[in-house]
Parts: structure tokens; C-alpha cells; sequence
């Protein structure tokens, strides 16, 4: 049973370990001259495997069109943070849960997790041919398939095939999306890739950017349109960052003229924030800073806003919404992650192309996107599991046949 894995982020890696568990020949083909590389970016700022949150509640993190109810339950099932817990410690990698909820190597880091993990699937038996670049499929069983090494064009044969060649966004990585295109050819349909987890752009004045560029506005809830989220936004000299906006993504996508709107003071009602102003007529953006505590970057972007700026209602109404028109979201490559990818209509329960027998699909390249928060990373992990078990499976079936 000779297995190919195409791509060695986490979900491709992932596939090559159940795979080769299984007793399968495995072969994990790689563009780049290493693999994991867009796993060692994630654990630049702390590697987030997972988070630790009730089961009802993370699967509905995962957003997409068209997946079918209950498909996400199903494949956290198969493979759940506490599985991937499990994993690391078995890689003597220690996780910890921090108050967010969100689990983290001890270390924090990528780089020591990754090697062992290579070393291991190495000990297993996966070979691991990098510098080889997928280049086409040619339907059939066995599947064959042609690479591009070096400049020279290279032909293997594969009983199975399972494609992990991640996301668009951070193309340096080596996931720059090209598959689309040879998936495309073969009838497969898939989505637009467009950026997920991503900052917007906002024309800030430079009155705005000369108070508060670099500066973070904390706790508040942004909203777009009927979608509100908590979360931290970071004032970029090109617009916005930070988690809030990234949750808002797939509404702000949706929009037609994508805008922003800030709630600076969640907490208070706005007649508890005129109350507060104490029938103050002058200096009122003096009083609101000290008595409803606005830092100054919050301030200069109420003052830029405003409308009305004699008003304590004026000033109570933009506190508690502030909006922001976005000319759109930053370019693919700078995002964390991508939406868009392989219709979920082409897959079976076990991942596998429908129009293509014996090829399976894994990780960021199927259309669903999630927030940060370690949901990406474990969703990889999950689909992993599903397509390699399943492509065991289905050689398994045939060899019984
Ligand atoms: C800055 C940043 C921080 C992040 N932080 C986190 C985090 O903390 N937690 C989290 O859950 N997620 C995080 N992510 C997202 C996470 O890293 C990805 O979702 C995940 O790596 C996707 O895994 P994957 O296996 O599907 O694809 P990838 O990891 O993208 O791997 C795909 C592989 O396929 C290879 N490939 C592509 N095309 C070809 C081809 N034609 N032939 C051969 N090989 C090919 C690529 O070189 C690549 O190695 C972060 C991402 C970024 C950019």
C-alpha cells in the first residue's frame, strides 16, 4: 500500500503518521527545501495548538459555506483538543492551558515539537522527499502524479494520494495556493482563496495616526453589521489589526461597503455615560476622557468621527458606536489564514474527491475558515486523521476485493 502526501504542513504530517501507523508505504512529497515552515511562523508569537473549551461550543468556531451540519462534530470527534494534548505529551512536548483558555507548548514554541515529530515519522518509516513541486494528477488507480524537482520533471505512481497543500496567505511558507489551479483542470470546484484572520485597511487622518498609530484599544466590542465580537483592535498605519477584526472577517467579507462599528464603553449604557458627564456643557471631551476613562487614541477617534461634538448624547452615542468605513482587507499573503479552498460538495465523509477515487484532501485547502485561537491548527490535525484513516480504508477495501 504505497500512500503519497502532498504537502508537509501540520495536516499533511498528520496524514503521513496515521498513514504509516497503518502499515502504509508513505511518502510525503514537499515544494520547499523543509518541511512545517508556515507551522514554525505560527509558533513565532506562540505556537496555539488548540483551545480548551466546551465541545458544543468550539465546533461552532469552524464557518464556511455549504459544510454539512454536524460534519465539524464528527471530525473533532475523531481527533479532539484533548487528543492533540495527548500527541504532543507523546512527543514529550508539555502543554498548558492559559487563561484564555487557549493551549500552548511549555515552551511556547514550534521548532522543538516539529523536529521530534519529523524524527519520529522518520523512525516510522515516512519518506520525506522535499524540493519536489506538484505539478498535475493523472486520474486512474493507481494515481500518477508529476513533479517538478529541480527544473526536471519527475513521475511516481501512488495507490492512494491525499493533497495537504494548505492555505494562500504567507506564500513564503511555500503554501501560495498554485493547486487551485491543477484542481481546477481536473473539475474539481473550489473557491476563491481570499484572506481570513486578516487586518483591514482605514484611512486614518494623520491627526488620528500621530496620536494613536501602534497604540492597542482594549476592551470593547466591535460589531459588523448584526456580528459582534470582543476583542483587542491595534491601530496600524494602514488601518486595523487584532483579534476583533479578525473574528468579523467573514461578515465584513460580506458586506458590499464593509464598515466597523466600536463600542468603546460595552459596559455602560449611553445614558449611564451622560449621567456620567454630570450636565457637563464645555470642555466634554475632557470630562467623558477622565470620568468614562477613554484612552487617548479612543478619544481621537471619537473626535475624528463625531459628527456632533457638543452634545453629551452626541458623545455618549459615538462612544458607544463608532463607525469606521474599511476599503478592504489587507493583501492574502499578509493574512494568518485563508478562506475558500475545496467545496465540501467534492468530498465524501472521508475526505476523499468524489470525482477522483483514491485522492484525499486535508488541512486549510478545504473551504472553512475559523478564528485564531489554536482552531485552525487543531482543524488541521482533525482532517488529517479523517483523510489518512479513511485512505487506509479505502486501500484496505481494495486489496480485500
Ligand atoms: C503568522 C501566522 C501565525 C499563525 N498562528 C497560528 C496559531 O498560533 N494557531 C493556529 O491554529 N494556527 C496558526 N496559524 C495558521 C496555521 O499555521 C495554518 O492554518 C496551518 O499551518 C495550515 O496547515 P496545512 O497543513 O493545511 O497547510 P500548510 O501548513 O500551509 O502546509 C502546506 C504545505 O504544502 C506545501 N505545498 C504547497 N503547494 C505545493 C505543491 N504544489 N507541491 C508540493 N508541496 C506544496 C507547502 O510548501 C507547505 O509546506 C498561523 C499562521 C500564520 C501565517
Amino acid at each position: 500500500m504505497r500512500i503519497a502526501i502532498i504537502g508537509g504542513g501540520p495536516a499533511g504530517l498528520r496524514a503521513a503518521e496515521i498513514a504509516a501507523e497503518g502499515g502504509a508505504s508513505v511518502t510525503l512529497y514537499e515544494a520547499k527545501p523543509s518541511v512545517g515552515r508556515k507551522f514554525l511562523v505560527a509558533g513565532r508569537g506562540g505556537l496555539n495548538l488548540t483551545k480548551s473549551e466546551p465541545r458544543e461550543q468550539f465546533v461552532t468556531r469552524y464557518l464556511g459555506p455549504a459544510a454539512e451540519p454536524g460534519r465539524w462534530s464528527s471530525l473533532i470527534a475523531e481527533f479532539d483538543p484533548e487528543a492533540l494534548r495527548a500527541w504532543a505529551a507523546g512527543l514529550g512536548i508539555e502543554t498548558f492551558i492559559a487563561s484564555t483558555g487557549r493551549v500552548y507548548p511549555r515552551e511556547l514554541k514550534a521548532a522543538p515539537l516539529l523536529r521530534r515529530w519529523v524524527q519520529r515519522l522518520r523512525d516510522r518509516g515516512v519518506q520525506f522527499a522535499v524540493n519536489h513541486r506538484w505539478q498535475k494528477l493523472r486520474p486512474g488507480l493507481p494515481v500518477t502524479l508529476h513533479f517538478d524537482v529541480h527544473g526536471a520533471s519527475h513521475t511516481v505512481t501512488a495507490d492512494a494520494v491525499i493533497l495537504a497543500l494548505g492555505g494562500g496567505s504567507w506564500p513564503q511558507t511555500g503554501s501560495d495556493g498554485s493547486w487551485t489551479e491543477i484542481l481546477l483542470e481536473l473539475g474539481i470546484k473550489v473557491s476563491r482563496l481570499e484572506p481570513a484572520n486578516c487586518g483591514w485597511e482605514v484611512a486614518w487622518s494623520p491627526e488620528v495616526l500621530a496620536v494613536a498609530e501602534g497604540q492597542a484599544l482594549k476592551n470593547i466590542v466591535v460589531r459588523a453589521g448584526e456580528v459582534a465580537a470582543a476583542g483587542e483592535l491595534l491601530i496600524t498605519r494602514y488601518g486595523l489589526e487584532g483579534g476583533g477584526i479578525y473574528q468579523l472577517g467573514p461578515a465584513l467579507r460580506a458586506m458590499r461597503e464593509p464598515a466597523l462599528t466600536i463600542d468603546f464603553k460595552p459596559t455602560f449604557t449611553a445614558e449611564q455615560l451622560v449621567a456620567k458627564l454630570g450636565g457637563a456643557t464645555k470642555n466634554l471631551f475632557q470630562i467623558a476622557r477622565e470620568r468614562w476613562r477613554l484612552g487617548e487614541a479612543a478619544l481621537t477617534i471619537l473626535l475624528q468621527t463625531l459628527p456632533d461634538r457638543t452634545s453629551a448624547e452626541g458623545l455618549a452615542g459615538a462612544a458607544k458606536g463608532c463607525t469606521l468605513r474599511l476599503s478592504g482587507p489587507r493583501p492574502i499573503a499578509e493574512a494568518i489564514s485563508s478562506a475558500g479552498g475545496v467545496s465540501w460538495s467534492e468530498l465524501d465523509e472521508g475526505l476523499m474527491l468524489r470525482r477522483l477515487p483514491g485522492v484525499f484532501v486535508a488541512g486549510e485547502m478545504i473551504d472553512w475558515e475559523a478564528p485564531t485561537g489554536g482552531y485552525l491548527i487543531q482543524g488541521c490535525f482533525a482532517t488529517g486523521t479523517r483523510a489518512a484513516r479513511a485512505a487506509l480504508r479505502f486501500l484496505g477495501n481494495r486489496e480485500q476485493a
